[in-house]
């Protein structure tokens, strides 16, 4: 990939958009599309030069970002009129978007059927990370053109690890986030019973987090207030992680769980609890909030053991 590429990006959102607007400021070429006019015009106002339809911002890419809400916009923009139909031959498209791992090897046939090259790699970092340039991608496709699109990937982020074969970054993702909505659940469920135990959150928190429970959700998210000032639970519970994101994670997690008849039984759980933070009030919060949601429910159980008693 030369210094000045040209380079499709469609899906111009919350991360899309700073990831287009860090590639021009890179020095490249981007050619621009979402369905949503503001965003196409934020873009454009960022130096992206904004295309008539998302087969038109492939067309003349050496590189092409997808960056999508889901692996169903994934493919149905890769098949049809759309995004492979329309691009250069052997053109390699690096879909960046969380999707199922069975999407991401759908779309890697797809693209191989239609004479391109493909990477799944999505990131983790969040929309700071977007901005910041921060972000880690973990890829999944050949060998060969994740160096090719190494450089790309650099302007938009601090690592990229590559994962293995199609859909290994998508599995990465789901098995990472696996472990930190588990993880988040019980430093939550730890601090709730501590509470009820008389011990303060600064008392758990200075033992756990030098201690063998020491894990990111403790140590850089803690989901209570004080600790870690930079935390959510510090500013609101605004996020950071968004609870619906999570949840959208763990039930691609769940998805592959059942599908591969692995007995994971917390994983499982993790994804039935955070659906439902995430529908309820943990809509707009940090996927840390799901502590309240926990201490809410604890104080009905003992509301109904005492009246039973
Ligand atoms: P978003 O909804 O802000 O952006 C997605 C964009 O895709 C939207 O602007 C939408 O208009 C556009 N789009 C949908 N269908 C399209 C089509 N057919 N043609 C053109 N544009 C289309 O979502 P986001 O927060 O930017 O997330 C994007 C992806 O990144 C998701 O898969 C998400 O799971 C993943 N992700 C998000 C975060 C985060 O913190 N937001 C973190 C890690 C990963």
């Amino acid at each position: 990939m030369s210094k000045r590429s040209t380079i499709g990006f469609v899906g111009l959102g919350r991360m899309g958009g700073p990831m287009a607007a860090n590639l021009v400021r890179a020095g490249h070429r981007v050619v621009g599309y979402d369905l949503v006019p503001e965003l196409r015009a934020a873009a454009a106002a960022a130096g992206v030069e904004v295309a008539g339809s998302a087969a038109l911002a492939a067309a003349e890419a050496e590189l092409v970002v997808t960056m999508l809400p889901g692996g169903r916009q994934v493919l149905e923009l890769y098949g049809g009129e759309g995004l492979l139909a329309g691009a250069r031959p052997g053109t390699l498209f690096v879909d960046c978007s969380t999707i199922d791992v069975g999407d991401a090897r759908a779309a890697h046939a797809a693209a191989a059927a239609a004479g391109m090259r493909a990477l799944d790699a999505p990131v983790s970092g969040g929309v700071v990370g977007a901005e910041a340039a921060t972000l880690t991608f973990m890829a999944g496709g050949d060998q060969a053109d994740f160096a090719e699109a190494e450089p790309v990937l650099a302007v938009m982020g601090r690592k990229a690890v590559h994962c293995g074969g199609a859909g290994a970054g998508q599995a990465a993702k789901i098995c990472n986030n696996m472990i930190l909505g588990v993880s988040m659940i019980a430093v939550s469920e730890a601090f709730v019973l501590g509470e009820s135990l008389g011990l303060s959150h600064e008392a758990l928190f200075e033992v756990a987090s030098t201690a063998s429970g020491q894990c990111w959700a403790l140590s850089v998210n803690c989901p209570v207030p004080g600790p870690v000032p930079a935390s959510p639970a510090n500013h609101g519970y605004r996020p950071g992680f968004a609870a619906p994101l999570m949840a959208k994670d763990l039930g691609l997690a769940a998805n592959a769980v059942r599908a591969g008849g692995i007995r994971a039984e917390l994983g499982l759980r993790a994804a039935e609890l955070y659906a439902s933070f995430a529908e309820g009030s943990g809509a707009d919060q940090d996927f840390s909030g799901i502590v309240r949601e926990i201490r809410a429910q604890s104080a009905r159980n003992a509301v109904a053991e005492g009246e039973s008693t």
